[in-house]
């Protein structure tokens, strides 16, 4: 791995691993951060608590959590619920497919395991929707195996304090990043380790302003020593976010609404949105209209039988931005689309899994149906 401190000399280089790892673990500033799933020691709750925090803030996190831990004590709960259950618990979460994973490793759980959580890293590693990330932390927090968890935080602290130049998320430097890691971690408390590493990454070296006149590793940080911090972690700049766009066809015939289940190969899979056209640029509403009545075959409808688009809303996905239009359609009987679709009761929306756009749509059009 590339240093920018070129770092020549092995003793050198081994004394400011050592004191890396002394020193983070006598920090006292981690009990600071409260959080209901610290120093869990039961499998079943770290997993939670991990998938649930994967691409989420731990603020929101915390109330999911607690609600599957309430709902879903323990993993035979979860594998038993139905999956639209698991995914309406989930909603407002984002990233469905965590959802779906957790449910499917449940299952794999109870099976393969007789309902006993696994106990070794090999084997959480083969839980579906489980990475090195979160099988090392379950297997350090709730065994105690020597794993060092990698993520954001903790590449962001060694690239500064080691001086690491090197694009972070190129494969070859992760795994270098994974080496040093493991190298640093404390054999004889790889729990206590871990938690300290992503405390500090929260709360002292945090991605803008850290906090360096209060660190504990300051006196050998490469970044604070050569005053370039905003360097550090170097990263190849991503592609640009891709622009989709939905034009929703809201069409209800008095109790009943037509709803389209979201594919497996697509975001927000098992989900239910409503009947749409996709568009890559923004599209005038007649247009919509148009080539919706036409790839339906509806070739009575015109666009006197529809309102004008009343609401729009954009949601931001981690590869995509979605905005999405909606727009009513009258006096068409939702038989008419049928297989394609599903035609539910309105009085059965609350229980089914929406993705938040659509939940958006319903707080603001069906107000006592949803909340
Ligand atoms: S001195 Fe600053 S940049 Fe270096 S490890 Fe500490 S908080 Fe991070």
């Amino acid at each position: 791995m590339h240093l920018d401190n070129m770092e020549d000399n092995p003793s050198e280089g081994k004394n400011k691993k050592l004191f890396f790892t002394k020193e983070l673990m006598h920090w006292e500033g981690h009990k600071k951060r409260l959080m209901p799933w610290k120093y869990e020691k039961d499998p079943y709750k770290i997993w939670l608590s991990e998938i649930i925090l994967q691409q989420t803030r731990v603020e929101q996190g915390k109330s999911y959590y607690n609600k599957f831990i309430s709902n879903y004590p323990d993993v035979d709960s979860l594998a038993n619920t139905p999956i639209d259950n698991v995914l309406k618990d989930w909603e407002g979460l984002g990233y469905y497919s965590r959802a779906k994973n957790l449910h499917t490793a449940a299952n794999q759980i109870v099976k393969e395991y007789n309902s006993n959580f696994p106990d070794n890293f090999e084997d959480i590693l083969k839980l579906k929707g489980v990475g090195t990330y979160t099988a090392s932390a379950i297997s350090s927090f709730a065994f105690n195996i020597p794993k060092a968890v990698l993520d954001g935080n903790v590449i962001r602290i060694l690239a500064r304090y080691f001086g690491i130049g090197e694009p972070y998320n190129k494969a070859s430097t992760k795994r270098n990043f994974q080496k040093l890691a493991d190298e640093l971690i404390d054999m004889s408390n790889p729990a206590k380790y871990n938690q300290l590493i992503m405390d500090y990454g929260a709360l002292i070296c945090k991605p803008t302003s850290p906090d360096c006149e209060n660190c504990v590793l300051q006196p050998k940080c490469f970044a604070f020593q050569n005053d370039n911090i905003k360097k550090y972690p170097v990263k190849i700049a991503k592609a640009q976010k891709k622009k989709r766009y939905f034009y929703y066809f809201i069409i209800e015939n008095g109790e009943e609404i037509v709803l389209n289940k979201r594919s497996e190969k697509d975001v927000w899979s098992g989900l239910y949105d409503f009947p749409h056209v996709e568009y890559e640029t923004e599209q005038n509403v007649e247009k919509a209209c148009e080539d919706f009545f036409t790839i339906q075959k509806l070739e009575n409808i015109s666009m006197k039988d529809t309102k004008r688009a009343i609401f729009n809303y954009k949601q931001t996905l981690s590869h995509q931005f979605i905005f999405s239009f909606f727009i009513r359609i009258n006096e068409l009987q939702p038989q008419e689309l049928y297989p394609n679709y599903h035609v539910v009761k309105k009085n059965i929306l609350k229980k089914m899994p929406f993705p938040k756009t659509i939940a958006w749509y319903f707080k603001k059009c069906y107000l006592t149906l949803i909340l």
